[in-house]
């Protein structure tokens, strides 16, 4: 294998995921499962493999470029839909394939419309709404005239949803904030109704709103992080604890493990420096291996002296700074090889380092760290 790590992406775990998200969501909701960010750094193309074979028939991107890559993926006819960027250059194809988007201005609004019409076929749109998040979406008043422009030309676009997004359900901090946009969103239904114009779907929670805030799990919900086996933050843990709890498990699996092996190794005699500069000395005569993983291949050079790999089924701690391609760790007192596994996010035996304490240690959150994983790492659909 031309290459010194790769990930392995457990569809299992993925199953099980889903099934307790469900559990928590309801069966006939929609769900819809968020693929931007490469996947949330798991690959497009391997998720949509593995949803669509846990039975998942709606993705939703962020921009156009990965629309493609999950229509060209999808063997299920599965709906795709973009929640951000897309060009107008882009629109017509969107239309063409049935790619259903987000609208929140006038300009996108405009353009599907028109493009609608020439094309005989309808725009597949997603009306947002501006409930507080202030990023997109189309404030209550600008929304009456945007429902008066589409009640004028009903032949040119369908209505799929009536939508919004959360500024940060995974917070506690921002509970007032989020009550708010919950409010905020109603007088939006009202609007509409008001319109008689009636939108297929209703979908406003990612994953921390869905299992925080049960009131805003409509007939639709886009989840990202929580099917990947991550809670959006410890809050949205601590939450849902006593459940949890009772059943004495972690209800969400994580999917991905990241290996990698031992290059060398090398005794170090006391007194002297590991590798670049003086950041770490040794204080005794130590064992160290060194495992052919950099910043370069997404191991964040924060993880200098403080990350923690598995060998042989034990901790090794990270020694001297992380270099462009390779870490040194200590290994002192366990027999090392060179050849031997290395996991540095995933499980090992008994022990287990997950992308959580990875990330504290790098001050990175899960979302971020994930979606750094270089695309150039094999990724493997496991069991
Ligand atoms: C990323 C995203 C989601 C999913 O968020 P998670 O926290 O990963 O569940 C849902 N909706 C929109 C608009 C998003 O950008």
């Amino acid at each position: 294998m031309f290459s010194t790590s790769y990930i392995e992406i457990s569809k299992y775990n993925y199953k099980k995921n889903l099934k307790f998200i469900k559990s928590q969501i309801g069966d006939q909701t929609l769900f819809s499962s968020v693929i931007k960010g490469n996947a949330y750094g798991h690959g497009i193309e391997n998720m949509v493999e593995i949803a669509e074979w846990a039975g998942i028939r709606h993705f939703s991107t962020f921009s156009a470029d990965e629309a493609l890559r999950a229509l060209k993926s999808s063997h299920k006819k599965s709906e795709i839909m973009i929640m951000g960027m897309i060009s107008n250059e882009e629109l017509a194809w969107a239309i063409e394939h049935g790619v259903s988007f987000f609208v929140f201005d006038r300009d996108r609004l405009e353009q599907a419309i028109k493009l609608g019409q020439k094309m005989g076929k309808k725009a597949k749109i997603h009306l947002e709404a501006e409930t507080g998040f202030h990023r997109t979406g189309f404030e209550l008043k600008e929304m009456e005239k945007v429902c008066d422009l589409l009640k004028g030309c009903p032949d040119a676009y369908s209505l799929e949803g009536l939508c919004m997004h959360f500024a940060g359900a995974e917070s506690i901090g921002n509970y007032f904030r989020i009550q708010q946009q919950i409010k905020s969103f109603t007088e939006f239904e009202k609007l509409l109704q008001r319109l008689s114009l009636k939108p297929k779907h209703v979908h406003m929670a990612c994953s921390a709103a869905a299992l925080t805030y049960k009131d805003t799990v409509r007939d639709m919900v886009r989840i990202g992080i929580a099917q990947y086996g991550f809670w959006p933050s410890p809050e949205t843990y601590m939450h849902m604890f006593k459940e949890i709890e009772m059943k004495n498990k972690n209800p969400l699996r994580r999917l991905v493990t990241w290996k990698s092996s031992v290059m060398s190794t090398k005794e170090v005699q006391k007194g002297e420096f590991i590798g670049y500069g003086n950041s770490y000395m040794a204080s005794t005569k130590m064992e160290i291996a060194i495992v052919p993983v950099g910043y370069a291949h997404g191991y964040s050079r924060s993880l200098s002296n403080t990350g923690k790999v598995l060998i042989r089924g034990r901790m090794a701690p990270v020694v001297g700074t992380v270099t462009m391609n390779a870490i040194a760790v200590d290994v002192t007192g366990f027999t090392v090889e060179k050849g031997d596994e290395v996991v540095l996010i995933g499980k090992q035996g008994k022990a287990e380092l997950t992308v959580a304490s990875f990330g504290e240690s790098s001050s990175q959150v899960n979302y971020e760290l994930l979606t750094r994983l270089p695309d150039d790492i094999p990724r493997f659909i496991v069991k």
